[in-house]
């Protein structure tokens, strides 16, 4: 497995539709098992293939520290009920955080890394990372959903650290890295 560089604000990628998948292959499972490692490098709790500059319609869950990964090939969201405020964050936006208003409860259908279908069923953190993801995959950010005087904050307090990632590129340092499977070993 490998970390992949996270494309942040700015690339285009970030703004495209995906396409979905029609076979679970080899080579996506490859892609799913280099989003979790990278998700987990970042410390990030979701992670959408746009942030990796790929185009397949997966996304990679894990609100609960490994307790629950969820691998989401073609998720779409099929019933939401309620809504809920909460402050959310993205690992393409370092540094961002903006309070987003989701639904409460989502039922989410998807295929599974093995290509099963699987319905996922979340509240709280799970449904509205589910929804964060889903976004992603169809090029919407969550700083979409601010109101134009908190936009234009987030996007300020951006434009003043985005040097940083030269090429729209964050490249996790060996130390993330490290400090991962450290965290592993436990
Ligand atoms: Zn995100």
């Amino acid at each position: 497995m490998s970390v992949l560089d996270i494309r942040v604000l700015g690339d285009p990628i970030l703004r495209k539709e995906t396409s979905p998948v029609a076979a679970v292959t080899d080579d996506l499972r490859r892609l799913i098992d280099d989003m979790f490692e990278t998700m987990h490098a970042a410390r990030g709790i979701g992670l959408a293939a746009p942030q990796v500059g790929r185009l397949e319609r997966v996304a990679v869950v894990d609100v609960e520290g490994g307790k629950q990964p969820l691998a989401l090939v073609n998720p779409e969201i099929v019933s939401v009920e309620g809504s809920a405020k909460g402050e959310e964050g993205c690992l393409s936006i370092p540094e961002v955080y903006g309070d987003v208003e989701r639904s409460a409860k989502v039922v989410v259908r998807a295929l599974d890394r093995d290509g099963r279908p699987i319905e996922v069923e979340g509240t709280e953190l799970l449904a509205r990372c589910l929804q964060h993801e889903i976004d992603h995959l169809h090029g919407k950010l969550f700083i979409d959903y601010l109101s134009v005087l908190k936009r234009r904050a987030a996007l300020d307090k951006w434009s003043k650290q985005k040097d940083q990632y030269p090429g729209y590129i964050r490249r996790l340092t060996a130390e993330d890295v490290a400090e991962h499977h450290r965290d592993e070993e436990l």
